[in-house]
């Protein structure tokens, strides 16, 4: 058991994990996976395909890690209420180009793609050209894909997937977004 403890993140083969699904729990669970990344002393990259603009309390508390944790959030972030194919698509392009390089040079021991499955489910980059660079990447590497509508490829391709189904959620309710539970 003090063996398994004291190895290191970079002896062992990386993973690719998906959190998909309606349900309520996708986001929140790549950040208590980047915290317990950060509890071993391992550098964690947080990529923001959707909610770059947005001011949530998992931000505002993983940016006082910096330089341990990088984030990148998409300038200006498609919403579900305003798509516009050829503007989104040039958005995500950016972020993926710069989230490519380090899927490849394995600085970050984590990297957290959040939002990525929405971002290939509506075509905004391909699923094929995503699974390339995630093989190509340094081997102990881990990698988790976040948002609902998961391609099947993704979802292949994977080594571990979780799908939150949404039993209840108050929004249903007429409830508004929570400070500490939503954001
Ligand atoms: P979280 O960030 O809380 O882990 P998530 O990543 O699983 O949520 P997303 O699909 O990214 O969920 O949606 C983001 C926002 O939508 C969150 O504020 C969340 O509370 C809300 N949400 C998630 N699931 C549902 C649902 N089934 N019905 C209504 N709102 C939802
Ligand atoms: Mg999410």
């Amino acid at each position: 058991m003090e063996n398994k403890k004291n190895t290191s993140i970079k002896d062992v083969k990386g993973l690719v994990v998906v959190y998909t699904g309606d349900g309520k729990g996708k986001t929140t669970s790549a950040i208590g996976v980047a915290v317990r990344t950060l509890g071993w002393g391992q550098k964690v990259l947080l990529i923001q395909f959707l909610k770059g603009s947005w001011n949530t309390g998992e931000m505002r508390f993983l940016e006082k890690f910096s330089p341990q944790v990088k984030i990148i959030s998409a300038e200006c972030p498609f919403s579900w209420a305003t798509k516009n194919k050829e503007k989104d698509t040039a958005v995500c392009r950016k972020v993926w180009d710069s989230a490519k390089d380090y899927i490849l040079n394995g600085e970050y021991e984590l990297i957290v793609l959040d939002e990525i499955n929405v971002v290939t489910s509506l075509g905004y980059l391909g699923e094929q050209e995503v699974i390339e660079s995630l093989k190509q990447r340094k081997p102990f590497i881990n990698i988790i894909l976040t948002g609902r509508g998961a391609k099947k490829e993704l979802i292949d391709y994977a080594d571990l997937v979780s799908e939150i189904n949404c039993v209840k959620h108050p929004f249903n309710s007429g409830l508004a977004a929570k400070k500490g539970i939503d954001f």
